[in-house]
């Protein structure tokens, strides 16, 4: 098990609605471990008879700005595994191995105006953002938030109440599919039409969020102002280790021959400097930091969450599968840690 993974108490389930519940979890002495951005997830491991344990990613509703409890808010998906064991197996008491928060679905400055679009549970992390911007920023905040019907609307109260705190910083548009059928994309441009300026955030299911992000890209919000998070159940096991997941680290199996030329390679990750000379296609930069002792950022290991983003800044690298970049992200320079493999003599990546 991953020495980055920790195991925190249960404090409270909340029912938020007939299929939503929030799980208070108690960072106690690992709070170091848990400090967080608006708008991030944590990692949670669910256990499992089949398989040992399933790995599924859940945004923080809570705001860091109180030092309190880390709450994750879970909507129960028909027939879904995790989603259904956390709504009817967990107790307060229980204890929950989680890693640590990561994502940069999360706003670089809580003065911006935001234009906020949340379908569903997809108004988690918009939740969280919305609770912080309130408390430490000055912006204005519109929030349309779509749900199927009044009964689904998770935090319809606390919104009401914060809108009323707020008069004049947090308007909350809500849009019942039982009232208005779904939100079209025409719809969705006429509604951001008015909001141009600001910062987007989209998260919510699917077809939600395309029509959400072509409407914007129609009103030309360059890629900088528009963020996204997809809600997607994680295919891989995030906390095994490293040592765990080497193919040479069972004694009956060889190791694996390096893979091509060695690469010389600098990154820059929080504000230290490192170069190795060592790096070869067929490990990706993730495993090879990892392997240098370096904790470089990741979530799923999968190229489905962004969590590892980095920037290029010099050379080249291939990626095994991106499920999270657009065009524009790759057009920036932008890949994912746990993907990317040398694909030059040379490379110089950032992850700031
Ligand atoms: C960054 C991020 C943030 C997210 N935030 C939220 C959030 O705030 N709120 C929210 O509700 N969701 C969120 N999600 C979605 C969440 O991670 C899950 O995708 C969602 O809850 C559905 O997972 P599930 O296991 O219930 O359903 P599914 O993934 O649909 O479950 C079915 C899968 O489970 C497997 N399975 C079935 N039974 C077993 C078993 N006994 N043992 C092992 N495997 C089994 C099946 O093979 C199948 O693959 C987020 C996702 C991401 C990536």
């Amino acid at each position: 098990m991953s020495e980055s993974s920790f195991e925190l108490e249960v404090l409270d389930v909340i029912e938020e609605t007939g299929d939503a519940r929030s799980v208070v979890l108690d960072p106690g002495e690992h709070r170091e471990h848990f400090a967080y951005t608006p708008g991030q997830f944590l990692t949670v491991a669910v256990p499992s008879d089949r398989t040992g344990l399933v790995a599924r990613s859940y945004s923080l509703s809570s705001t860091p700005v109180d030092d309190g409890p880390l709450t994750i808010t879970v909507k129960r998906t028909p027939d879904g595994y995790a989603s259904g064991w956390i709504c009817s197996e967990l107790r307060p008491g229980d204890r929950l191995r989680v890693l640590p928060p990561s994502g940069i679905f999360t706003p670089k400055d809580l003065d911006a105006d935001l234009l906020l679009f949340a379908g569903g549970s997809g108004i988690t992390p918009v939740m969280s953002i919305i609770r912080t911007s309130l408390a430490r920023g000055s912006g204005r905040i519109v929030l349309f938030y779509a749900n199927r019907d009044e009964r689904s609307v998770i935090f319809g109260a606390a919104l009401k109440e914060l809108a009323a705190e707020h008069p004049d910083r947090l308007q909350v548009v809500h849009w019942l599919e039982s009232v208005q059928g779904l939100p079209s994309q025409d719809q969705l441009r006429a509604f951001a039409a008015q909001y141009v300026e600001r910062d987007a955030f989209v998260c919510g299911p699917a077809p939600f969020m395309a029509a959400t992000v072509a409407a914007l890209k129609e009103l030309e919000f360059p890629r900088d102002r528009r963020h996204q998070e997809k809600f997607v159940s994680l295919g891989g096991n995030p906390f095994e280790t490293a040592a765990e997941r080497e193919p040479g680290a069972d004694e009956d199996e060889p190791a694996a021959a390096p893979a091509g030329p060695s690469v010389h390679l600098q990154v820059e990750l929080d504000g230290v400097d490192y170069e190795y000379d060592d790096w070869r296609p067929g490990t990706t930069l993730l495993e090879h930091l990892e392997s240098k002792g370096v904790k470089a950022p990741y979530s799923c290991r999968e190229g489905e969450c962004s969590a590892c983003a980095i920037r290029l800044l010099e050379g080249e690298v291939t990626m095994r599968a991106n499920d999270v970049l657009e065009d524009e992200d790759l057009a920036d320079g932008i890949r994912l840690g746990c993907q990317s493999e040398p694909a030059s003599e040379k490379v110089r990546v950032t992850y700031s």
